[in-house]
């Protein structure tokens, strides 16, 4: 496929595997990876990039199951050249390849209050996509705005309405690269930012797996979605509570393991297969609703084509 894709200053690799770029270090290839050196390289990449060709972008792949036999088309993963963290007065402007984690301590210490994405371990174009949040705070309470590629290759700027922020989820259009994002901070004294952070990151240590390989919470929280996206917050019917309440704690399938520290995170032990993560969550989605009667939904995106 390489020898018909555009010329690019980045770098294009065919049959790259796609395992070690995601959190649960599970996935066949891409048939082509691209890691465009700047804007200009990609939007000028996708403007000739044939029509037909699907584009997937992808973060650090923390909330992804890629399947094992890989994802068709062009993955495109941003990396040095879309990694820049300004603040400009209550702003914070962020390339999309910044790390949640290094946003929120720049802006920390810059006085600016983005907290709460120190403890999500992605990227900031996969925060804006799934609306990434946390203890209470979404990335719709902070934005103002984002930066874009369009399939097409045109440069498109995206405010909230654009998007349409809901529980981890907005309208990103497919194909649509995002390189940057603007939030609106409220200040704080920057000792006060720093110690809330520690505080959250000796909480999640507490709660949550985090140093296994998982991709977060694995199931939606259910009980319907907000418009402010709080569905969490608001109601009380955890999605690990119904796991657990099933019998499914530390349930496992080769590999793949229910946490028992946090059933709601799906665990890859060592060898396992997309396929086993993904058949252990069905059937952890089956036994609940034979349990509760209540269907679970995946929060982490399972894309690509299964093994043949
Ligand atoms: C231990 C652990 C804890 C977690 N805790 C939380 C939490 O508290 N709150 C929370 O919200 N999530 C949490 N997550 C899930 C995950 O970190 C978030 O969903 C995160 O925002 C995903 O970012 P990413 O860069 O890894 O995106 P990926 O997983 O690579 O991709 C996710 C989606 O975003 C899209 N995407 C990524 N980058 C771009 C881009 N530049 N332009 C357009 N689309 C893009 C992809 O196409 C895909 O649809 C957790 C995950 C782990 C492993």
């Amino acid at each position: 496929m390489k020898h018909e894709l555009p010329p690019v200053r980045g770098t294009l690799t065919e049959h790259r595997p796609l395992a070690d770029l995601t959190w649960l270090r599970v996935g066949g290839p891409a048939d082509v990876l691209f890691q465009p050196a700047d804007e200009a390289d990609l939007a000028a990449f996708l403007r000739a990039l044939p029509e037909d060709v699907a584009v997937f972008p992808m973060g650090v792949g923390s909330n992804l199951i890629v399947r094992d036999g890989g994802l068709r088309g062009v993955v495109v993963r941003l990396g040095r050249g879309f990694n820049a963290i300004r603040t400009e007065g209550d702003r914070v402007i962020a390339g999309a390849a910044a790390l949640d984690g290094h946003v929120a301590r720049r802006a920390a210490a810059a006085g600016r209050d983005l907290t709460f994405l120190r403890t999500i371990p992605g990227a900031i174009g996969g925060a804006v996509r799934m609306n990434a949040g946390c203890y209470g705070t979404y990335v719709a309470d902070r934005f103002e705005s984002a930066r874009a590629v369009t399939r097409a290759g045109r440069i498109a700027i995206l405010g909230a309405d654009d998007l349409g922020f809901r529980y981890r989820q907005t309208d990103l259009p497919e194909g649509w690269v995002i390189t940057e994002a603007t939030f609106r901070a409220p200040a704080d004294d920057p000792a006060v930012l720093a110690a809330r952070m520690e505080e959250q990151i000796a909480r999640r240590d507490a709660t949550q797996p985090t140093r296994e390989r998982s991709a977060g919470s694995t199931f939606r929280n259910p009980a319907g979605f907000s418009s402010t996206g709080r569905a969490d917050d608001c109601h009380d019917l955890k999605a690990w509570k119904l796991i657990d309440a099933a019998g499914l704690r530390g349930f496992s399938l080769g590999g793949a393991r229910m946490s028992e520290k946090h059933p709601n995170f799906l665990i890859n032990t060592g060898g396992a297969s997309a396929r086993e993560l993904e058949e252990l969550g069905e059937l952890v989605r089956k036994r609940v609703y034979q349990h509760s009667g209540i269907q679970l939904e995946w929060e982490i995106m399972r894309v690509g084509e299964t093994a043949p």
